[in-house]
């Protein structure tokens, strides 16, 4: 182990050395120091003998029986080995904060993972246990997750993440945040393989679901935001990440929420609403569990997504005919070459003649087409709109309850636009 008590202080051997200018020279004097009963073992007391390999292999032990807690402290130190630095830091603040915590709510119990499951000898332990009568949360920070490591951290954070799972505690993970891939326009969230296998499914989390499940909407919900997919979902999966951004003394939460898609390499998911940040306060607020989000900013946000998806939903075209819409080669005023005379057969057969032709009918352009191309009165209202332009409309809405046609937008008193069912 690298820790022990040195004249009533913690002392812990690697910073040691890390600040010493002569490594060699300092090494013997602390091993003589050991020798002569000056460190002890932080959580059994026991004296500690200093073991002095090449500077990697440096390290305090039990000369007789080791305590259950040490051996647990090395487990660990080489699950956290690959960590940077920021990992001890921002551990330090969270477990700070949540003993702080401790003091206030007496339900609540917050100790080291290595510490509290030293006596059972774990395979793998978490940062933090918070512990509260109804569940245990493992709280474990991920520090320099990058796509080189990604597959090899992927199967270890899997493992542990398993693990504390069999072991009755509910796994969260903190990622820090330089990690964090978003693009709101496209709704998507890029994720690295092991951020998927992290996402946990939190109170606020189930409240969305109930949410998504209640909104109706016509067409599919990936649809009208915008999201690039397979398959629309057949159930709506809410997950949330969880980053960390520590500076000096404080540490700033994100809570990521988003509905789960591709499971496979490239990893993507719908994001249902920007991120925003939390203080960890609000972040680490516990009474039955660890908060982790702001309840007050769920809310609006889930209002908000309702009413925005629902006013999408309103106004959607099928991007196949937006294209369509856009596009150059259909011209909503000449569709047929030769068209028959308004004078002569009357409206409903020109229009009949014109939906043939077309994929898109724009009534505003109809009315146009009526007038320079069948010889349709030409008579305009104050605003220089076609008066046949009502005809028109009322002529579409009679053809449309026959579901030939379905009024996919409208736009106010300007134009309604129509896409053509059946021919
Ligand atoms: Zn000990």
């Amino acid at each position: 182990m690298l820790e022990a008590i040195y004249e009533g202080e913690r002392f812990d051997l690697h910073n040691h050395l890390r600040r010493q200018d002569s490594i060699k020279l300092e090494v013997e004097r602390l091993k003589k120091a050991a020798d002569k009963g000056a460190f002890t073992c932080p959580y059994c007391n026991g004296i500690l003998k200093l073991k002095a390999g090449d500077i990697y292999e440096k390290h305090f032990f039990h000369p007789s029986n080791s305590c259950s807690i040490s051996e647990a402290s090395e487990t660990y130190q080489k699950q956290i080995k690959r960590e940077s630095k920021k990992h001890s830091v921002m551990k330090e603040i969270i477990y700070d904060e949540l003993k702080t915590q401790e003091k206030i709510n007496g339900n609540l119990h917050v100790e080291y993972g290595y510490i509290e499951k030293a006596e059972e000898k774990w395979k793998y332990y978490p940062d933090i246990i918070i512990e509260n009568s109804k569940t245990e949360l493992a709280i474990t920070i991920l520090t320099d997750v990058t796509a080189t490591k990604d597959s090899r951290l992927v199967q270890q954070i899997k493992k542990r993440n398993d693990y504390f799972k069999t072991k009755n505690l509910k796994p969260i993970w903190f990622v820090e945040e330089t990690e964090q891939s978003v693009d709101m326009d496209r709704r998507v969230i890029h994720l690295w393989e092991a951020e998927l296998d992290i996402a946990v499914k939190m109170e606020e989390d189930l409240k969305w679901e109930e949410t998504l499940d209640s909104l109706k909407t016509e067409n599919n919900l990936f649809d009208l935001f915008n999201y690039h997919h397979q398959n629309a979902p057949r159930k709506y999966e809410v997950f949330s990440l969880y980053y960390v951004k520590s500076t000096e003394t404080n540490i700033t939460f994100t809570v990521q929420r988003f509905l789960k898609d591709q499971t496979s390499h490239p990893y993507r998911a719908f994001a249902l609403k920007e991120a925003y940040e939390i203080k960890m306060a609000t972040a680490l607020l516990t009474e039955d569990t660890v908060q982790l989000s702001d309840p007050l900013i769920e809310n609006q946000q889930r209002e908000s997504f309702l009413l925005e998806a629902l006013k999408r939903d309103k106004e959607y075209i099928p991007a196949a005919l937006e294209a369509s819409i856009n596009s150059d080669d259909l011209q909503f005023s000449q569709p047929i070459s030769n068209p028959k005379k308004y004078d002569e057969v009357g409206l409903i057969e020109i229009l009949n003649d014109y939906i043939e032709e077309v994929k898109v009918i724009s009534a505003s352009e109809l009315s146009k087409y009526l007038v320079k191309e069948c010889g349709a009165p030409s008579q305009t209202y104050l605003t220089g709109k076609y008066q046949i332009y009502t005809d028109v409309c009322i002529a579409l809405n009679g053809i449309e309850t026959s579901g030939k046609i379905k009024l996919i937008r409208k736009e106010f008193v300007d134009d309604r636009i129509y896409e053509v069912i059946v021919k």
